[in-house]
């Protein structure tokens, strides 16, 4: 586990001599008390960083939220009605990829959704949405890979299996803390297919803001460190377009979040 800053990475077990462990589920769980050391944190060891170096910022998490339809544009454009409550489905954690990575594409078609993801501090359940932010430890960029023909296949659907081949839910690359935005709730981002952007959106027009997810979630699982929450896609995938799109051999998406910086995927294959 380390600490970016700058360009710059610190080892954070070297750095706290061992008081706090290199796997990042164990620091999560002890989030307010790696803030209060972070802040003194000797930097003198620190050494120049890129996302090429990074792995996901949670390499294992035990659970992946997602959630559907959270921006009126683009459940709009996928012919829905807005939901009433949040719709939640899992990419199983074995998707989770780092910054940079190659995709295979499975058979079917295989489409994008730029997401704003939230890392899961110290959790637990039934946590109030007036105190819900104090449970996300940091917000990073995602991609929410779905292949759509196993996605909506059989009757009733379900999405998770078409959401979670290899590499379909990559992350990062760093994990910023909320209170570093100058406003947690309005995060802009974007995704590019090669030169053009796709999709657009800021988190300020989710149906569900994070806090309502978070305390909703926890109504029903309890949040565990490092649990991870995909929060939603604007409008502009791939399957909704005139003509539908869809990701091929070569392509290069790229996909940012204001502060967060961005996540590239070569798809082969
Ligand atoms: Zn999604």
């Amino acid at each position: 586990m380390v600490l970016v800053r700058d360009g710059l990475a610190l080892d954070v077990a070297d750095a706290s001599a061992g008081r706090f462990s290199c796997d990042v589920v164990a620091t999560l769980a002890r989030w307010d008390q790696f803030r209060t050391w972070e802040r003194s944190a000797p930097w003198s060891g620190a050494a120049p960083v890129s996302a090429d170096d990074l792995g996901p910022p949670v390499p294992a998490p035990r659970q992946v939220f997602a959630v559907a339809l959270n921006y009126r544009p683009h459940a709009d454009e996928a012919g829905f009605e807005p939901p009433e409550q949040p719709l939640v489905f899992t990419k199983f954690p074995s998707c989770i990829t780092g910054p940079r990575a190659q995709v295979r594409l499975p058979a079917g078609r295989v489409d994008w959704e730029v997401e704003v993801v939230a890392v899961i501090g110290q959790g637990g359940r039934d946590i109030p949405r007036e105190v819900a932010w104090d449970a996300v430890a940091g917000i990073t960029a995602g991609q929410d890979i779905s292949e759509r023909v196993l996605q909506v296949a059989g009757t009733p659907s379900q999405f998770s299996l078409g959401k979670s081949h290899a590499g379909f839910g990559p992350i990062g690359p760093v994990a910023v803390s909320p209170d570093e935005f100058p406003d947690r709730d309005d995060i802009g981002f974007e995704c590019r297919l090669g030169q053009q952007t796709v999709q657009s959106g800021r988190t300020a027009d989710m149906i569900f803001g994070i806090d309502h997810l978070v305390a909703w979630l926890s109504t029903v699982c309890e949040l565990l460190p490092g649990d991870l929450v995909f929060t939603g896609t604007p409008a502009g995938v791939g399957n909704r377009r005139n003509p539908p799109v869809f990701l091929k051999h070569g392509d290069v998406l790229m996909s940012t979040v204001e502060l967060v910086g961005g996540i590239e995927q070569r798809f082969t294959h």
